[in-house]
């Protein structure tokens, strides 16, 4: 890359790196880190929920002490509980969390569900909290995105404006090493309660400067507005059968993540393309058709898209492309300009 030349977005599995090489250093020792539990995870998330850490710590100690699990809990008294949650406010969720308890030992045998469904149906336990309790209690891959970690994604990825926030999180989830859900929860978290804060991020000590969108925006946000650069480019949706092909993007747009292979629009037949993506990604073309063009505004360009339906069959498997089932496609985290050419090539079946 030349002096000034833009990196574009970091790469999931260098931002994982840069983020578990900070955690192994900045890592917040915590009582509710000392032992891990669904429970232990519930009791401090619903403290949390109102209440800054250093506040909420004497207060989680005590009551770990005096309602050590779950079955502990459901069985007292609320005064027990509430004189427990005295001076710590908001007592309705010291209501809430006795009821859940309640509910699980009547419902679940005492056990916490590992479902995120059920979980948000017990009292108190919003989306944020049933994440926490899957990716942090359960160690599950699951991504808990409270204020901390909603704002470290924005920056470092732009998302919420070019790229959705849920996507950012699933990619990460997808990248990281199996096993490290909970690590990646509470790095991020601790993250943005230590470096990126919402008030003068530590920009300088930050691992992510080179490639965080709100450092490269910053001041100059509304002149790359009006100076976004007009990008053509011609997307294949390959289909054999049910699948489609997905491969891991090139150059300067999504350089890394996965999506639909594409190449710059030169004007001329795309015959010579296809034909080269079939041998390097083991699939045979029969045919192509026109499908329209789709658009889409990043914050450096604004990308329109002319779409080929490539119809083949698979020829082998190779381990830079990936073939997908259509119905299974909305899982995957697509950069929204490709969701928009597969909602072209199968209106009504696929939603972006
Ligand atoms: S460079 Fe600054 S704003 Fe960007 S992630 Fe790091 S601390 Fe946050």
């Amino acid at each position: 890359m030349s002096p000034g030349e833009d990196p574009g977005l970091m790469p999931p599995e260098e931002f994982l790196e840069c983020l578990f090489q900070w955690f192994a250093h900045n890592r917040r020792d915590l009582p509710w880190r000392v032992e891990y539990s669904p429970y232990r995870v519930l009791v401090a998330e619903v403290m949390l929920a109102q209440t800054q850490v250093p506040r909420v710590i004497p207060y989680y100690c005590r009551f770990l002490e005096r309602f050590p699990d779950v079955s502990t809990l459901a069985s007292a008294l609320r005064e027990e509980v509430l004189l427990a949650w005295e001076g710590l406010g908001y007592y309705r969720r010291a209501h809430h969390l006795h009821e859940a308890a309640q509910r699980i030992v009547e419902r679940f045998q005492g056990c916490i569900p590992a479902d995120f469904e059920t979980l948000r149906r017990l009292p108190g336990i919003g989306p944020y909290i049933a994440s926490a309790i899957l990716g942090i209690g359960y160690n599950l891959p699951v991504l808990a995105i409270d204020t901390n970690v909603r704002r470290v994604l924005s920056r470092v990825f732009g998302a919420g404006e070019d790229v959705n926030l849920r996507e950012i999180g699933n990619l990460l989830i997808s990248h990281m090493p199996s096993g490290k859900a909970r690590h990646l929860n509470e790095a991020l978290m601790d993250f943005g309660a230590l470096v990126c804060l919402s008030q003068k991020p530590r920009c300088s000590l930050c691992p992510f400067r080179g490639f965080c969108t709100f450092v490269k925006d910053a001041g100059r946000e509304s002149r790359i507005r009006q100076q976004r650069t007009l990008l053509e480019i011609c997307v294949a949706v390959c289909c054999a059968g049910e699948e489609v092909l997905l491969t891991r993007s090139e150059g300067k747009l999504f350089p890394g993540l996965w999506g639909l292979p594409f190449r710059e629009q030169d004007g001329e037949d795309p015959r010579a393309w296809i034909d080269a993506l079939g041998e390097r990604y083991g699939f045979l073309p029969l045919g192509f058709q026109e499908c329209g063009v789709v658009a889409h505004a990043y914050t450096r360009y604004r990308v329109r898209a002319r779409v080929l339906r490539v119809s083949g069959k698979r020829t082998g498997m190779l381990s830079e492309a990936a073939w997908v089932a259509f119905r299974e496609l909305p899982r995957y985290p697509l950069p929204s300009l490709f969701r928009k050419a597969l909602a072209l090539v199968r209106p009504g079946e696929y939603r972006p």
